[in-house]
């Protein structure tokens, strides 16, 4: 049985496990996002964790304004900083935060405002970069799922004042967990190495779990294997309704913070060297993609603005309504076609984060989650496959 994942990770080869690619991870990537240098650690959250740590170390302000719908750890990272997580809406069928909401709730007591390149694609910046501004709040990219990025020709994290990528599986380049945190501010980027060595020793146990998950990664990641480790699950999950499980947004407080090791780094650091290539053939396969979506009726399929240019781990595409979206997912979700839910809900109807958030109301964001569907941009996913997607839709 072949499964193609949800999101277009970058597969690692054998070779990654031991030869050596003659550059560490942070030069390598310093290289490709054209900066003078990156900072690892071990994930997407924990990069967020350690940015608020280091700002709130520096300002009496406890507000995080965090966009209605994204990936719940953003909002778990915001609570285990002992700081209030603010949700701002997002413009109608979009995941950019609506300004005229954010400079409502943008104030004195705002330490930042967290923008998100949503799965690939590119946030627009300038309104929130004008608020931030005016309001002497922090401005954090959450570009996650956006290694390689550009907003307006400059690689998206380094337009605010810090901005993160995730390594986690299936975010395209991985290290199973692992995050990538950029500022152009020296000061603050001492600030955020400090922060690290305080809040994220080194631990054995972590680093020998997340070793053998890798080596798992290296085995697995592949049609037939995926069928094992991400297929068989899902199923079981949609089956018996545990649709939180089934996309993976089961996330607990437990938040690991930890050094990355020497070893998975330097995987990331071999499979590094295949991503601008990966990422191109992505794009390519998007192209011809989109434009077969975009014809079709009642449907909207999310793309760049003009002058931005987004990666494409996978494309996501607005139906009608809920019950078009719920329709197409019965057809299609457990066929092993890759096609998925992004997160499961808006960030105000999650249970374990109910009573935890400001009660603002976020109705667009509600919208946006109600009729999103993620088709996967995986290579592995045939053009025979991506009709049988399309005649479902
Ligand atoms: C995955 C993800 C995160 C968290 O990254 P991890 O490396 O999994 O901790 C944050 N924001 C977005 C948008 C994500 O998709």
């Amino acid at each position: 049985m072949r499964e193609i994942p949800p999101t277009a990770g970058l597969p690692l080869e054998w070779r990654d496990l031991w030869s050596s690619s003659g550059t560490s991870l942070e030069t390598g990537l310093a290289d490709f996002l054209q900066v003078s240098d990156v900072q690892i650690t071990c994930s997407g959250t924990a990069a967020q964790i350690v940015t608020l740590t280091a700002l709130r170390r520096q300002s009496a302000r406890r507000k995080v304004i965090l966009p209605g719908f994204t990936c719940p750890l953003v909002a778990l990272a915001v609570l285990h900083c002992g700081l209030q997580p603010v949700l701002c809406d997002l413009l109608p069928g979009h995941f950019d935060l609506d300004p005229d909401h954010l400079a409502r709730l943008c104030d004195e007591d705002t330490l930042a405002i967290v923008a998100t390149h949503l799965g690939g694609r590119v946030a627009n910046l300038a309104p929130l970069l004008a608020i931030a501004r005016r309001t002497g709040a922090s401005v954090i990219e959450d570009a996650a799922q956006s290694l390689g990025a550009r907003w307006q020709g400059v690689p998206v994290g380094l337009a605010g004042d810090a901005g993160f990528h995730s390594l986690a599986v299936g975010k395209g380049l991985t290290t199973f967990e692992g995050g990538v945190l950029l500022t152009r501010d020296a000061p603050l980027r001492q600030r955020l190495l400090d922060t690290a060595a305080d809040i994220a020793p080194f631990s054995w146990r972590w680093e020998l779990q997340r070793s053998a998950e890798l080596l798992g990664y290296a085995a697995l990641y592949r049609p037939c294997g995926l069928s094992l480790a991400y297929g068989w699950p899902l199923r079981r999950a949609i089956r018996r309704g545990r649709l939180i499980e089934a996309v993976g947004d089961d996330f607990s407080d437990d938040i690991p913070l930890h050094r990355p090791g020497r070893w998975r780094k330097s995987v990331g650091a071999r499979a590094l060297q295949r991503l601008p290539a990966f990422l191109g053939l992505l794009k390519r396969q998007a192209e011809t993609r989109l434009q077969r979506l975009a014809a079709m009726p009642g449907i909207t399929v999310m793309r760049d603005a003009a002058g931005d240019e987004g990666t494409w781990p996978f494309l996501m595409v607005l139906m009608p309504d809920r019950a078009a979206r719920d329709a197409a997912l019965d057809r299609l979700w457990q066929r092993g076609l890759g096609v998925s839910r992004l997160y499961i809900h808006a960030l105000s109807d999650y249970p374990y984060l109910a009573g935890r958030l400001s009660s603002e109301q976020t109705p667009n964001a509600r919208d946006f989650a109600s009729r999103l569907l993620t088709l996967s941009n995986s290579p592995w996913l045939d053009d025979d496959a991506f009709d049988t997607v399309c005649a479902a839709l």
